[in-house]
């Protein structure tokens, strides 16, 4: 089948000859319409979250069509369109059985820029018809922002300064709206400061109030840290999202007591909850997942698509 690998740090590769994937008796097999491509995307590639020991296919968001079921599956079946949760935890480990997948220490990922992915049943989520192909594409990122801002458990009619206006800023922003709180963005690129605006979030620098109840990093830049944290009202919660690979950050510890603030790191979300309410979200119309895609490419354009992610403010999806 046709499927984009990387081969080495920051080598890319369309070919026509990567095996199929086999269909374990809990698994189903799906063939791919959309794939989202993200910054986390570039750090697989550049080989900073895992080392690139053997070539693999990459891409973690997105969706298809079931084309095939294993022999334990019941509860799916050919021609369902589903979106693929894309992380894999045991869900027999401590962390799991306690509501915390997300903390699996036994994660597995799909590999889904390709002609077919495989996925355990159980974490493919079957979509209304009212829900788009491309929407597939962009359903995974915002349960990681949605599940940040639900953590951090800020409420409605509540403020936070959000660091950031990439992808996951966006997200976090739209995540806000969607419970009545409100997000303030500050980034330096002002093409995703008004992508963030155009999802609900208003510009850090017209912020009235003096400090933030909560703060979400997810520029990913280390010295940002403290930015954030002066930024935050005593008894305040910042959560960090970004990934800050390579840095360290000079905290004040007396500070953090003083004012009591709560610092949180934040990764993906749990299943099963985060994306049932995610999907349950977009079914009312409170969360609308394809808002932030400005840009669309064939499978063929894979390559380009992964070289401009960047360059473009909004979300970028790949349809097959
Ligand atoms: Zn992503
Ligand atoms: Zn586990």
């Amino acid at each position: 089948m046709r499927a984009v690998i990387v081969k080495a740090p920051n080598e890319l590769e369309l070919v026509d000859d990567w095996p199929e994937p086999e269909c374990g008796p809990d698994e189903v097999i799906i063939r791919m319409r959309t794939v989202g491509i993200c910054g986390t995307d570039l750090s697989a590639i550049a080989g900073h979250l895992r080392p690139i020991t053997e070539p693999r296919v990459i891409g973690h968001e997105g969706g298809g069509e079931i084309v095939k079921v294993g022999a334990n599956v019941t509860d799916r079946c050919v021609g369902q369109r589903v979106v693929i949760e894309n992380n894999f935890p045991c869900m027999e480990c401590e962390f799991c059985t306690a509501g915390r997948s997300s903390l699996c220490p036994n994660m597995k990922g799909p590999r889904l820029l390709a002609e077919y992915a495989a996925a355990p049943a159980r974490f493919t989520w079957p979509v209304a018809d009212s829900v788009s192909d491309i929407a597939l594409g962009c359903i995974e990122p915002l349960t990681v922002g949605y599940a940040a801002v639900k953590r951090s458990g800020i409420r409605a009619g509540q403020d936070a300064f959000i660091i950031g206006a990439g992808s996951v800023g966006q997200l976090v922003a739209q995540s806000l709206k969607a419970i009545g709180a409100q997000g303030w963005v500050q980034d330096p690129h002002e093409g995703r400061v008004q992508t963030a605006v155009a999802l609900g979030a208003k510009v850090a620098s017209d912020y009235q109030g003096e400090d933030f109840p909560f703060v979400f990093e997810t520029s990913g830049v280390a010295a940002m840290w403290n930015v954030g944290l002066g930024k935050l009202r005593r008894g305040g919660h910042f959560t960090a999202i970004g990934l800050a690979t390579g840095s360290t950050v000079d905290l004040d510890p007396l500070d953090v007591v003083f004012r009591q603030l709560t610092i949180r790191g934040n990764m993906i979300y749990d299943h099963p909850t985060d994306f049932g309410e995610v999907l349950a979200a977009m079914a009312d119309g409170t969360l609308v997942a394809e808002a932030p895609v400005q840009a669309r490419y064939t499978f063929d354009q894979s390559l380009e698509a992964i070289a401009k992610v960047r360059e473009i403010p909004g979300k970028s999806v790949i349809e097959f």
